[in-house]
């Protein structure tokens, strides 16, 4: 998928490095043991522009987004962080590279506290925990009140938001998010949304799934339809949407 970079207008929150291609997938097939679920995807993220990933369960958008998030090794094709082919595929060199994924379920900590969660996430040489606290309490000012609580104890929202701080700790320049709206109520969905174009906006690549195509259609500037492990449809998020939709019905799965 092509894409142009956007302008970048907002202050992000910690200086973004540069980067023409943040992130970039080539003819990637992926399996669970011998069942293979990703048919030879390609994909970019592109800075300031917002590429949200649609399709029915079991599609492989999650798997996608794993294996451009370094969770999992693809068993054909390339990947490209920063510009740069991936040899060793791990969350933590993937995050080094600039590239963060938040996993389905945010993947925070829910037996640390907020604070200790975001100190988890300070790999970057030269980020120091205060500058990460500060950029992470003013983005997000529940999470400064609830500094010292566990993070298992906060509402879906708040743990979102602890989930987007966390990823951002890291200065990426492309952020993968699995199902952000995943249980919220469509207010936090929103608010979450907003950060998102901002980030964008700020130049970061963002690459969303999402199953509710109409949360993601407020931020989303380039989609694709994933059935079956192919892309079927790729552009225009809100003709991709009406794609989805059409499939979706067809399948008799659920009203987006
Ligand atoms: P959903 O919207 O339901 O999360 P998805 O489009 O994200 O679906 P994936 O989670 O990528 O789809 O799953 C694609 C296929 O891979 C499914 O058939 C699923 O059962 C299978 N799968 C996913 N994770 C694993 C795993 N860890 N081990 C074995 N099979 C898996």
């Amino acid at each position: 998928m092509s894409a142009t970079a956007g302008a970048a207008s907002a202050i992000p929150l910690l200086p973004i490095p540069p980067a023409q291609h943040a992130l970039a997938l080539t003819g990637i097939h992926a399996a669970y043991g011998k069942i293979e679920v990703v048919h030879g995807i390609d994909l970019v993220a592109t800075p300031g522009r917002v590429l949200a990933l649609f399709g029915p369960n079991g599609a492989g958008k999650s798997t996608i987004l794993k294996v451009a998030g370094g969770g999992l090794r693809p068993t054909r094709g390339s990947v490209h962080w920063a510009g740069q082919p991936v040899r060793s595929f791990s969350p933590h060199r993937a995050v080094a590279r600039g590239v963060c994924w938040i996993p389905e379920g945010r993947g925070v900590f829910p037996n640390l506290t907020v604070r200790e969660n975001l100190l988890m996430w300070t790999y970057r040489e030269g980020v120091s925990r205060a500058i990460v606290e500060e950029a992470s309490f003013s983005r997000f000012p529940v999470l400064g009140e609830r500094r010292n609580q566990l993070a298992g104890t906060l509402s879906g929202g708040e743990q979102q938001m602890l989930a987007l701080a966390r990823a951002l700790a890291g200065s990426p320049v492309a952020l993968l998010v699995d199902e952000l709206s995943m249980g919220l109520a469509p207010k936090i969905v929103s608010e979450l949304f907003e950060v998102i174009g901002e980030l964008a906006r700020g130049g970061m690549a963002i690459v969303l799934v999402e199953q509710f195509v109409h949360a993601a259609l407020e931020v989303a500037t380039d989609a694709a339809l994933i059935i079956q492990g192919i892309v079927v449809e790729e552009g225009d998020p809100a003709a991709v949407a009406e794609a989805a939709r059409r499939s979706y019905l067809a399948a008799g799965g659920p009203a987006v």
